[in-house]
């Protein structure tokens, strides 16, 4: 009974999102309320969002920890340094289609941050980014064959749709699919997501030792391989950056080009994100969420000029043209995306070390704090790996998983869904998963009232 209450309660709060929803139902507009995530059968339509609050049309004002999947964790929504910077190119700029100087400026200020990179190519979602970098790849290596891990999450076109963990699309893959000499059997994550055949596909496990095996038997068909130095779908760095440093310069040796996936690190495990932070060799790196602002899409391939090269760029030499390949898209690079990451890195910029000692003593706070929670109460409830910037909550038996496989599932869906539901009643709204984005968007006193919100939500939960 209490779940129906629960359930009524939220539906009560949120009676004009809800009203919403039932216009939207038949038309189908929204396409990012997907379960787990957001508690779909809920969600709040928002009339103001300013640095860590939300304001739904129901008027109810809502502690955001969901930041617009991260992407607004830097600085908190609509700071008055970024929104000045993109009013004042509105109006005047023409959006998309022609250099401007934001471009060059941008850039000096991503080199600054990503010294390890050589060029720069923009367009429009993570998605969009691991997309290009395997075009890059391919057309470098003339090769085809892709290498991913199990669980890792690089967006949803036919490739990275393949192998996801299972909240990230919906349902889940049980029993998980086989591992031979083949790696992992190619599994769609999506429907519609046609199954990648083996040469176009190799499913690493998430063991170094195995995937090193895989890429050395597959060297010659081997475009790139793929992967992240702390997955969402795999929080433990203690057990993934050793995978990730491996594999990586395992293709180097080999010779195959290593796309590290920092969607979800970049700008947030130091300045050089995971790449510099862990010293992982890679060639090329894909940049998305924090690197836009606003909400206006942006991302970013970089890396090895020798790879960028082969798209065409401002400038080259005619000749060239029919040589190269392109990963150009109509917004890619528009002017207001570019002016709003310039104004939000430079924010980061000018903070220096300071932003990301604050943002990981802050969150060391919630950690301990949760630790104290759990020896007291004895109810399971942890903030999952991802150390300094970002966590995952989770009522898990282990503090830590080495195999993928026994964290996947280990999760619990439904717990962490009536989570969300519960933290909504108490004016925090996060992602199902519960994944907490964090950095200068929130105080300390928001994690304090993240940490009381969440804590009686666990009590109210095990009674
Ligand atoms: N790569 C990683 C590591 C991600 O976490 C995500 C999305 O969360 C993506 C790629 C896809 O990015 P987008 O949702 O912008 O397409």
């Amino acid at each position: 009974p209490w779940v129906i209450d629960l359930f009524t309660d939220v539906a009560t709060r949120q009676a004009g999102s809800m009203a919403q929803v039932e216009k939207l139902r038949p038309l189908g507009a929204t396409n990012h309320a997907f379960w787990p995530f957001h508690a779909p059968q809920f969600p709040l339509s928002i009339a103001r969002a300013k640095g860590s609050r939300i304001t739904a049309v129901d008027g109810n004002t809502y502690l955001d920890c969901h930041l617009g999947f991260g992407a607004q964790a830097l600085h908190g929504h609509n700071p008055e340094p970024v929104v000045a910077a993109v009013r004042d190119l509105l109006g005047t700029s023409t959006g998309n289609g022609y250099l401007h100087p934001v471009e060059s400026e941008l850039i000096g200020v991503l080199q600054g941050f990503l010294p390890h990179c050589e060029k720069f190519a923009f367009l429009n979602s993570g998605t969009d980014a691991t997309a290009a970098a395997i075009r890059l790849a391919r057309a470098h290596t003339g090769k085809r064959m892709v290498a991913k891990f199990e669980g890792s999450l690089h967006g949803v076109h036919d490739l990275a749709a393949h192998n996801t963990a299972f909240w990230y699309h919906g349902h889940p893959v049980q029993p998980f699919p086989e591992v031979g000499p083949n790696g992992v059997t190619p599994t769609p994550a999506l429907k519609g997501v046609p199954i990648a055949d083996n040469g176009e596909l190799l499913v690493l496990p998430n063991d170094a030792k195995l995937a090193i095996e895989l890429i050395e038997r597959h060297r010659d068909q081997l475009a790139c391989v793929l992967g992240e130095a702390v997955s969402s779908s795999f929080p433990f760095p203690e057990h993934t950056v050793p995978i990730i440093k491996a594999t990586a310069a395992a293709s180097r040796d080999l010779g195959i080009p290593f796309i590290l996936d920092e969607v979800l690190t970049g700008f947030r495990y130091g300045p050089g994100g995971a790449a510099a932070h862990f010293d992982i060799p890679a060639d090329l790196h894909t940049y998305g969420k924090v690197v836009s602002a606003l909400g206006i899409p942006l991302s970013v391939v970089a890396g090895k000029a020798a790879l960028i090269e082969h798209t065409q760029t401002s400038g080259m030499p005619l000749t060239d043209l029919g040589r190269k390949t392109s990963v150009q898209t109509t917004h890619a690079g528009n002017h207001l995306a570019l002016a709003a990451s310039l104004a939000t890195l430079t924010l980061l910029r000018d903070q220096g070390d300071a932003y990301y000692t604050r943002t990981r003593a802050k969150v060391d706070r919630l950690r301990s704090g949760l630790a104290a929670f759990r020896a007291e109460t004895g109810i399971p409830l942890r903030l999952l790996g991802f150390g300094d910037f970002i966590g995952s909550f989770g009522f898990t038996a282990e503090e830590s998983y080495s195999d993928y496989r026994d964290f996947a599932s280990a999760i619990n869906p439904i717990a962490l869904f009536l989570m969300t539901l519960l933290l909504r009643r108490r004016g925090v709204y996060a992602l199902s998963l519960p994944m907490l984005f964090t950095g200068d968007a929130h105080s300390e006193a928001d994690l304090d009232e993240l940490f009381a919100a969440v804590t009686d939500s666990a009590r109210e939960m095990a009674a």
